[in-house]
């Protein structure tokens, strides 16, 4: 199986051609990511507006060149698979479409991606990972924890009530005059920095209710950094090191919850783990931190490479891979409408039209 996969969610114009041949490990022919990252800088965010324009002009060139790249033509492709939601729906708008014309001029299925679903299948992709497996999604736009459950099988475990945590990342660095995107360069100012200063909260630990939250923590960065005049550069990476401190332990107290559900719901799996994807897993304090946890609890911790943890089009595709191969393709992909709101947990039938 072939599937050409298309991202346009978010920031990263992306397209990717993946392929299965019969028991061989899953092969990405290609994977090309455009990141819209400067466009963005100055506006210290991604701009809705901004971001569906350069999907427009970017996604012919990108998907020529992933076709190029993994030298097949659009006649060895099985199927086309793009992101229909969750994301800025402009951008969304743009992906679907095309792959919709792409797939049907050629006369190819078009499978409608969940993009969660294509971050929750990516340790498939990279580590050949049984189900069922803990995720944790930490990114720009999401916080979750999901029990991955089999294809188009998720049970979303925890999510964040009010700030996702790369967006606490990105506020903290606009906050201290650290340039976008936050994560890097508040991670890099930690490492000269006092984890000790400043206590800061650790929102929900030790809740009953198993969800996250970052705003009382994004608080009170904001009330230490107004308090200090002038702020210099050993504030900030003050304030940085105790934020990711902060972070990384809110984050462990709700991991380290869900890896003892994992425990009583799914007794008896014979390697439990934990995958972690989404651009905060770049960060080493974060990543120490899952590793400890799970070594305490017997889990396998599993980070696939960075250029699939953050947003890409193989996961897409390989998720459509994985959504032919279970034979799911009922419904017609190319009557699906554009998400912006699409929780993974709500998926049901998945999506695949016939060519046309
Ligand atoms: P979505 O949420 O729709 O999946 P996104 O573009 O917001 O997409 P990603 O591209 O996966 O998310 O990740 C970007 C986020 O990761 C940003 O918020 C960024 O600050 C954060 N990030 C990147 N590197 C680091 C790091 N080293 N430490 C902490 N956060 C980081
Ligand atoms: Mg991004
Ligand atoms: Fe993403």
């Amino acid at each position: 199986i072939r599937v050409l996969g298309i991202e346009t969610s978010c920031d990263e114009t992306a397209a990717s051609v993946v392929a299965l041949e019969g028991d061989a490990a899953p092969k990405i022919l290609s994977n090309i990511v455009l990141s819209q990252i400067e466009e963005h800088a100055a506006f210290g965010g991604v701009v809705p507006e901004i971001a569906a324009r350069a999907h427009v002009e970017a996604l012919d060139g990108i998907v020529e060149a992933a076709l190029a790249d993994s030298g097949t033509t659009l006649a060895d492709i099985d199927a086309i698979a793009a992101t229909a939601g969750p994301g800025l729906v402009g951008g969304l708008i743009v992906g679907l479409m095309t792959a919709k014309a792409i797939a049907a001029a050629a006369g190819k299925p078009l499978i409608a991606v969940n993009h969660l679903e294509g971050h929750a299948l990516t340790a498939r992709l990279t580590d050949g990972l049984e189900f069922p497996y803990l995720l944790l999604l930490v990114s720009g736009g999401h916080t979750q924890i999901l029990a991955v459950r089999g294809v188009g099988d998720y049970q979303r475990w925890a999510t964040t009530i009010d700030d996702a945590l790369g967006e606490a990342f990105d506020k903290t660095a606009k906050m201290l005059g650290l340039p976008y995107p936050g994560g890097p360069n508040v991670e890099k100012a930690a490492q000269t920095g006092n984890a000790s200063r400043f206590a800061f909260p650790r929102p929900m630990k030790g809740s009953a209710r198993p969800d996250f939250s970052f705003s009382g923590l994004k608080t009170a960065v904001r009330q230490a950094a107004t308090a200090i005049e002038p702020l210099g550069d050993q504030d900030v990476a003050d304030i940085c090191a105790s934020f990711q401190a902060a972070v990384a332990d809110a984050l462990a107290d709700r991991v380290s919850r869900a890896l003892a559900r994992f425990s009583q719901t799914f007794p008896g799996t014979k390697n439990p783990a934990l995958v972690v994807a989404g651009g905060v897993a770049a960060n080493h304090t974060i990543k120490a931190t899952l590793e400890r946890l799970c070594a305490e609890a017997g889990f396998t911790f599993v980070a696939p490479p960075l250029k699939l943890c953050t947003d890409n089009a193989a996961m897409i595709a390989w998720a459509g891979i994985e959504r032919l191969r279970e034979g799911m393709a009922q419904e017609n992909g190319f009557d699906f409408v554009p998400r912006s709101r699409w929780p993974l947990d709500s998926i049901s039938a998945p999506m695949v039209g016939s060519g046309r």
